[in-house]
Order: C-alpha cells, then sequence, then structure tokens
C-alpha cells in the first residue's frame, strides 16, 4: 500500500501541527482509495476540536459520516515518529499519520497501519482541479 499526499495536503498537516505546539494538531484526512494506493487530498478540522484538546480526547463520536475520510492525523510535540498504544487503540480509518516536532520538513511527517507499522508515503502536486475532488 502507498500512501500519496497532495502537496497542500502534507503543508497543512505541518502548519497545522507548528500553530498548535506545544499541543497536538488534529486533522482528518480525505482522500481517494485505490486498490495499491491511497490520495489524500483535502484536510478537515475536526468538529470540537480545540487547541489544548490533544488526539488521546479525541473520540470517534465526533466524526461527520463521510465515506472520504481515510484517517486522522495528530502531531507529536514530543518528537516521537511513532504512534503510542493508545494511539493504535484509537486507530480511525485506514492510516494514522503521526507529525513529529519540529515539523520543519516532510520527513517529519510518518504514516502507520492499525499495527504500528510504517506505510511508505509520497508527496505528489496537487490534482487540480476542484470537480476530480468531489467525483468518487
Ligand atoms: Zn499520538
Amino acid at each position: 500500500m502507498l500512501i500519496r499526499f497532495e502537496q497542500s495536503v502534507a503543508d497543512s498537516v505541518l502548519s497545522s501541527a507548528l500553530s498548535a505546539y506545544p499541543n497536538e494538531a488534529i486533522l482528518l484526512l480525505r482522500g481517494k482509495v485505490e486498490k495499491e494506493m491511497i490520495l489524500v487530498n483535502d484536510v478537515l478540522i475536526p468538529p470540537l476540536a480545540t487547541h489544548g484538546r490533544g488526539f488521546s480526547d479525541f473520540r470517534g463520536i465526533m466524526l461527520p459520516m463521510d465515506l472520504r475520510l481515510v484517517g486522522v492525523a495528530h502531531s507529536h510535540p514530543s518528537g516521537v515518529l511513532r504512534p503510542s498504544t493508545h494511539d493504535l487503540n484509537h486507530f480511525y480509518g485506514r492510516i494514522m499519520v503521526i507529525t513529529a516536532y519540529p515539523y520543519q520538513s516532510y520527513s517529519d511527517i510518518g504514516v502507520f497501519n492499525s499495527h504500528g507499522e510504517r506505510l511508505p508515503h509520497e508527496i505528489v502536486p496537487d490534482q487540480n482541479p476542484q470537480e476530480d475532488k468531489e467525483f468518487l
């Protein structure tokens, strides 16, 4: 399974982590799922998410019913680029994305499956137009 992030998504993940620091940032990831590939092309701020509420306070009950949700991204102000046991117990969707402090480059982003195994990912240019994103 290869994960592709549109560049604007990767940038949003890094910038939201940076602006939430020293708290955790949480973003919902939307995209398209294909056989051996997931393209993440949109991010959403989850309902009720506020700075100061970490992923540990985040509960699936707040999630909208949205078939395009492929997973959740959250930041680790500790700088540890791997999921905690708690994270894995609250795995939602197909992928878990973790951004580790200092949130400076794409190498501070890691993608994991529900077993905590790292998945390969790459950053691709944004694929406009908007109609394409709405088509599923
Ligand atoms: Zn975590």
